[in-house]
């Protein structure tokens, strides 16, 4: 045994992270369901570092250091459980399995209570970064224990991003944490793409521009605030000319998103939770409205703004608009995203530090902006933040630039260009910032029909007012 970290499921993320870790000199030990992967890996690219090449679960287990590390990169769902079966016998006390691929977090917590009876490890961990960052350096976010952190954290941060020489990798926190704050990156994720997507149809739609001329304005976008990996992609994917047609590429691909659930099962957990993520909400429906194409082909006729028609009355000025109006909406998705992993952290315990989860998103992952390092800052400065829209520097640029926001939000509505993104992440913060909401209203339509009780303002208790008979009859309920 002289591999000091094995990775089963060869395909295209665990052959990468191999490599990862056997370019940084560590040895690694191979193994796959199927055999051809582990010999490509080794006949390709075993030059790169030092490989065990192993073909069945006894020889990988052998090959391994104890405690032994098993990364398992396999397809999410049965197949983990398959692989889990398989190797789990055959491990010792004090051994970890390491589940690298896109589990549930409640898949992972049954996964690692399961195995903690048997004396082993899991370690649900959340990779971020794609195959080209589980080559070069992933964002990488571990669950389970810290005692098994111990052995694995310095291999991790070997390898993962850096940023000002800080490792993009941090114990997250037990069982199921570092899937579920993988989860909500992801949900990020969407609500980002989604209002670039919209910043794009907004400066296309009201003054006109070509896709290459918005590239231009991403590209510039990209040397301030706003600089980050989504925008500076965006740009190059706007400036691509398709090679058959000669046409701006971004208008010959569908206009139907497609997903793989992680937006999906962040929704359901906010709903699950009671954590208003409504940015990442708009932001997945907006994906699914796209691929419904027969309602779209039946409201296709439906009266409203020609965009050509209607423009007019827009300054040069609308750019820099958008510019802030995407700044104070991407602050909404981002604090929402952080109170949901402020949830799920008290309701299962895990004690999250949202500082070192902004921290660990500077580099490698998806989500990687400048903009995190300020997150981070705001959490230091105070850990308990109730909210990033609160928090000084925040709350400043948000307020500096809600007026360009309003007048985004007006100007689309007035041309009849859908912002789902910009208009929600401008309605909670209306409604955070309100001195009174109408759910004053539905508390007393909840009453009248369902004997639902209400509170007073003025006066502790909770109150019923006998509706039908006499309505100025209250009594304490
Ligand atoms: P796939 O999700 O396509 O899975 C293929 C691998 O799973 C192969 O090695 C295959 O083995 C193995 N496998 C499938 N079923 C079984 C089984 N029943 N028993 C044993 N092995 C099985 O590979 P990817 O590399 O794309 O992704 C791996 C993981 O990483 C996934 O969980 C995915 O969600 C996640 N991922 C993460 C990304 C990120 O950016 N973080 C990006 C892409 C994926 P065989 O060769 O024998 O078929």
């Amino acid at each position: 045994s002289r591999a000091s970290i094995g990775v089963t499921g060869l395909a295209v993320m665990g052959r990468n992270l191999a490599r990862n870790l056997a370019r940084h000199g560590h040895t690694v030990a191979l193994h796959n369901r199927s055999p051809q992967r582990t010999r490509d890996l080794v006949d390709q690219f075993g030059s790169e570092g030092d490989f065990v090449p192993t073909h069945t679960a006894e020889e990988f287990v052998r090959a391994l250091e104890r405690p032994r590390k098993l990364v398992v990169m396999v397809k999410a769902g049965t197949p983990t459980d398959a692989v889990i079966d398989e190797f789990a016998p055959l491990l010792e006390p004090g051994d970890i399995i390491i589940d690298a691929g896109n589990a549930h977090f409640a898949d992972t917590r049954r996964r690692e209570a399961a195995l903690r009876e048997r004396g082993l490890h899991f370690v649900g961990t959340g990779v971020s970064g794609g195959e080209e960052g589980a080559l070069h350096g992933p964002s990488i976010m571990p669950g389970g224990s810290a005692s098994s952190y111990d052995s694995l954290g310095p291999l991790f941060e070997d390898i993962a991003a850096k940023v000002d020489g800080a490792p993009c990798c941090t114990h997250i926190g037990p069982d199921g944490a570092g899937h579920f704050v993988k989860m909500v990156h992801n949900g990020i994720e969407y609500s980002d793409m989604q209002l670039i997507a919209e910043s794009f149809d907004l400066l296309r739609g009201a003054l006109g521009y070509e896709p290459a001329q918005i590239a231009d304005v991403f590209r510039t976008w990209n040397t301030g605030r706003l600089d980050s990996y989504l925008i500076e992609i965006t740009a190059e994917v706007l400036a691509h000319t398709d090679p058959a047609t000669g046409a701006p590429f971004v208008d010959v691909v569908a206009d139907e998103a497609e997903q793989k659930g992680t937006g999906r099962w962040t929704v359901q957990n906010g709903l699950e939770l009671g954590v208003p993520i409504t940015g990442i909400a708009e932001a997945t429906f907006a994906r699914s409205l796209s691929g419904h194409t027969e309602l779209r082909r039946a409201a296709r006729g439906l009266a409203g703004p020609t965009r050509s028609a209607a423009r007019g009355g827009v300054s040069e000025r609308f750019a820099d608009d958008v510019e802030q109006a995407l700044y104070a909406s991407k602050v909404v998705a981002y604090a929402q995203g952080f109170n949901q992993i402020q949830a799920g952290s008290a309701e299962y315990g895990w004690n999250v530090d949202l500082g070192a989860v902004a921290a660990v998103w500077r580099g490698g992952c998806i989500i990687r902006a400048k903009f995190l390092d300020d997150i981070r800052g705001a959490y230091r400065a105070e850990a308990g933040l109730p909210t990033l829209l609160a928090s000084g520097e925040f709350r400043s640029a948000v307020e500096d630039a809600q007026d360009a926001w309003r007048s985004v939000v007006s100007t689309a509505v007035r041309l009849g260009i859908p912002t789902p993104g910009f208009s929600t992440a401008l309605a909670y913060y209306d409604a955070l910032r309100a001195e009174r909401l109408p759910a004053a209203l539905v508390q007393g339509q909840r009453d009248y029909f369902g004997a639902h009780t209400y509170r007073r303002v003025d006066r502790d208790g909770s109150f019923h007012t006998t509706w039908a008979a006499d309505p100025r009859a209250e009594h304490e309920a």
